[in-house]
């Protein structure tokens, strides 16, 4: 079989029509490109996230779907022959506010998923609609059909196997043939109830199916040309990385570079598929390419940040050369599918940190938890920290490390450290109203 390449188009790169058909153009110029996936046209997901909340009122839902409406008609008015589109949108709009409706008298996390998949129901239908009008066939393909998943609405986790057997079942036959495109950050589970993976999670769905079908590369298009030092929001000094390897990618997912979903390179990993990150405006100018195997392996790679970060802190005078008060804390945070970022201990205590972001659709530290908590300890929580993690190669066994890094940063109160558990990365926490002139400072240092 000829090359496969696996592309995913984000939510700026099918923003309105002119983006889509640059998108529709980069699949066309490329012959391996037969797996499309595409985000929520941008915008779409941060009002389905507003819709599916509990406390929305009729006039907010009104005008919150009247926003989204305006998004997908923007881009079906420059279509040609588009009745049938407009017709399949309308009534995905239709369900949509009949959901929204259900939802406000009778909450649940799984009708918030079904309101949230809404948006890439949408923009897939209409991407299909404009390649077909550059003459190449295509199929728009759900691809609930093969993304299998638990019933853990928000952070839904895939059934690897059966998105395997799936694939090659129902989606391998078609490639030959025509375009796919499917939607990314859904899947449905056991119940035939739609699901998400958690925000920002269509990169993660376009390299599960990139392993499930064998792909030779997988390709993130979006609106930056690449992975960059650092966000090149923060500092017009952060500079585009040519090459850079699986795990300092990966490392840089995990700690909040927003270009990548934290778990698109574990499929890419497991099957040694490379990745290409571009932009969709500007395809001319290349990208990244993450792969196995790079050319070098410099000290400091990137500066990554991540907002919205919590802070616990429990401390307990049982702990005092106690065994098992830790197994404790950690079994009543699993029970509540809590995952923690960051920990470090000392004779009595232990911080943790939490990613609590606004609009996610994941577990969060709620009142339940802490109650829980303050069972077996006294707990203090902080707010309002930024997580800045430093990624390179060899940092654990770097002299000059503390001084390069926080010389430079000594006006700032650092409330936490982790470094040593890994040879890829420091990491600490800062007040968030400091985060971003850190990340500046630290970068001039750094990367000058
Ligand atoms: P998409 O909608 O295509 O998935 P995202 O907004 O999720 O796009 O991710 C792209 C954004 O990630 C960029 O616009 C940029 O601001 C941000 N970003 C954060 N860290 C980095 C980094 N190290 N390199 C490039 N972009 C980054
Ligand atoms: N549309 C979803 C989001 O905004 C998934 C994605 O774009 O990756 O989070
Ligand atoms: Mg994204």
């Amino acid at each position: 079989m000829s090359k496969l390449t696996v592309a995913k188009f984000g939510g700026t790169s099918v923003a309105d029509h002119h983006a889509m058909l640059r998108c529709a153009n980069i699949v066309k110029n490329d012959l391996a490109t037969r797996v499309v996936v595409v985000s929520a046209s941008a915008g779409v997901t941060n009002h389905l996230v507003r819709l599916s909340q509990a406390d929305v009122a009729q006039d907010e839902q009104l005008l919150l779907i009247e926003k989204i409406t305006a998004i997908q008609n923007n881009i079906l008015q420059q279509l040609d022959h588009a009745s049938e589109v407009q017709a399949h949108v309308e009534k995905i709009l239709d369900h949509l506010a009949s959901l929204a409706q259900q939802q406000a008298e009778n909450y649940s996390a799984q009708l918030s998923d079904a309101i949230l998949a809404c948006g890439e129901q949408m923009s897939s239908v209409i991407f299909a609609h404009v390649l077909r009008s550059l003459g190449i066939a295509t199929e728009c393909f759900d691809v609930r059909e093969v993304m299998r998943t638990n019933s853990l609405y928000g952070k839904a986790v895939v059934d690897i196997e059966a998105l395997k057997s799936h694939c090659v079942e129902l989606l391998q036959p078609k490639l030959t043939s025509k375009v796919i495109v499917t939607q990314g950050f859904i899947g449905k589970d056991g119940l035939g109830h739609t699901t998400t993976l958690g925000r920002g999670g269509s990169d993660y769905s376009a390299a599960l199916l990139a392993e499930a079908l064998d792909a030779d590369n997988l390709a993130i298009w979006t609106d930056v040309v690449g992975i960059f030092t650092t966000d090149p929001r923060i500092t017009d000094q952060a500079r585009a990385i040519e090459e850079i390897s699986f795990g300092e990618a990966a490392e840089m997912a995990t700690f909040g570079a927003k270009i990548l979903h934290p778990a698109t390179l574990i499929p890419a990993m497991r099957h040694n598929i490379p990745v290409f990150v571009g932009s969709s405006k500007e395809p001319e100018k290349g990208g990244t390419r993450i792969q196995q195997q790079v050319n070098s392996a410099p000290t400091y790679r990137s500066i990554a940040l991540r907002k919205e970060q919590t802070l616990v802190t429990v401390k307990s005078p049982a702990m005092l050369h106690a065994s098992g008060f830790l197994a404790q804390v950690f079994a009543i945070l699993a029970k509540h599918e809590l995952s923690v970022d960051l920990i470090t201990t000392s004779e009595i205590s232990v911080a943790l940190t939490f990613d609590n972001p606004t609009g996610s659709t994941q577990a969060l530290l709620t009142s339940a938890v802490v109650q829980e908590l303050e069972q077996l300890c006294e707990v203090t929580i902080e707010h309002g920290l930024s997580l800045v993690a430093v990624i390179g190669n060899n940092l654990h066994a770097t002299s000059g490390l503390g001084s390069n890094i926080f010389d430079n940063i000594n006006e700032v109160n650092i409330r936490m450290i982790c470094h040593g558990a890994s040879a890829n990365n420091l990491c600490f926490l800062v007040p968030e109203k400091d985060a971003n002139t850190v990340v500046e400072q630290l970068h001039n240092t750094l990367f000058a």
